[in-house]
């Protein structure tokens, strides 16, 4: 059955003229579903009940829902949600102080197979829908309590968003529209792996989201040991960055999952000071949270703190910004790179 948030405005509205009702009730529907995350047809009260019944007999509310949700030791919440079709993916809640992120994923799996990364182990199985994407920030305001707000959205979970600009574009069009959840474009970061014509396809679009870039190593033949389908030069990849910041005046974070020895040698942070150092840009070091079977299979190991300030220094040193990200919700498998493509059973 296909659900009210599968629907375009104006499909909506058809829909409840169709079913007897008036153009001003689609506009309430939407409030209900968009605004105040409605997740059932008798939590719309406004709405006349056969005008809801009629509805409910041709539509249900939501695609998705949620399986499992696992509470981390420091507050992390991962949510395992349920697709239509017996697929699972997870989107996590991080609240730090006065900010709340919410961290979605865009792919069931990833294509990309990043050495260190849970997420693409064993591949895609399919693009998520603008529905499936939109109603994770959905879920999650549902469950923020104690007068708690979502702040900010980074759409780093599982898959590389790159790769379905076509659902994730009208998703983050419903989450920023003021008739849609509302969420500030400034607060909402796009993370990809570096694919320069969709990065391209991407500054085009209205308004302007931050952008994130999963880079690792500023040298090619490194770059590709971790990032193994990697087909673009970095260089080509930091030229779409820097044309991003040209046309949308926001400066770029490069994002670098720092393990031990192979990417956080006094070289490795030379050769990004030597790409980077004159770009208005900030670094985001991310040491490597362990996925056990990657550590075993591949030998990789997350660096020791002393190794991951060396490294932020020399890149300071080298005139660049440095952020360190710390680790959020690893006890329960919840931190970045940790979330990872389930069984159909819906369980982790
Ligand atoms: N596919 C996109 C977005 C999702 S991954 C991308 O790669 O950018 C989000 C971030 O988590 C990326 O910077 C990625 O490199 C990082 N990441 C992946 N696995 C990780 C791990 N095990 N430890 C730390 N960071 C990881
Ligand atoms: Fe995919 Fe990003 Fe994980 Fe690489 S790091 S496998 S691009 S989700």
């Amino acid at each position: 059955m296909q659900a009210l948030t599968e629907l375009s405005d104006r499909a909506l509205h058809d829909a409840v003229v169709d079913a007897g009702g008036k153009p001003f009730q689609s506009r309430q529907i939407a409030h209900w579903l968009w605004h105040h995350g409605a997740d059932r047809f008798d939590r719309m009260t406004n709405v006349p009940g056969p005008l809801r019944q009629k509805l409910a007999h041709r539509f249900a509310v939501r695609t998705t829902d949620v399986k499992h949700v696992d509470l981390a030791s420091d507050g992390t919440e991962k949510l395992l949600i349920g697709l239509g079709d017996g697929e699972t993916v997870e989107c996590v809640i991080i609240p730090d102080g006065e900010r709340t992120t919410l961290c979605i994923s865009t792919q069931v799996g990833c294509p990309v197979a990043c050495v260190f990364c849970a997420s693409g182990m064993n591949g895609v199985k399919r693009n998520l829908t603008t529905a499936e994407i939109v109603e994770q920030v959905l879920v999650a305001k549902g469950r923020l309590t104690d007068g708690r707000r979502l702040t900010n959205l980074v759409v780093m979970g599982m898959g590389e968003p790159m790769l379905n600009l076509d659902a994730l574009l009208p998703a983050l069009q419903r989450i920023h529209d003021q008739d849609g959840i509302g969420m500030g474009a400034r607060r909402i970061t796009v993370s990809t792996s570096g694919y320069p014509r969709q990065m391209e396809r991407f500054a085009a679009a209205d308004p302007s989201y931050n952008l994130a870039v999963s880079l690792h190593a500023a040298d090619d033949a490194l770059r590709r040991q971790l990032v193994p389908t990697a087909s673009h030069p970095v260089r080509d990849i930091v030229t779409a960055a820097h044309r991003y910041f040209g046309q949308k005046g926001r400066e770029v974070t490069y994002e670098v999952v720092l393990l031990d020895g192979r990417n956080d040698r006094p070289d490795d942070a030379e050769a990004l000071v030597a790409l980077l150092g004159a770009l208005p840009c900030t670094v985001n070091l991310i040491p490597w949270n362990p996925v056990e079977e990657l550590a075993v299979a591949r030998g990789l190991r997350r660096p020791a703190s002393h190794r991951v300030d060396g490294f932020a220094d020399a890149l300071r040193r080298g005139g660049l910004k440095v952020t360190v990200r710390r680790q959020r919700g690893a006890d329960r498998s919840a931190a970045c790179g940790q979330l990872r493509l389930r069984g159909g059973d819906g369980h982790p």
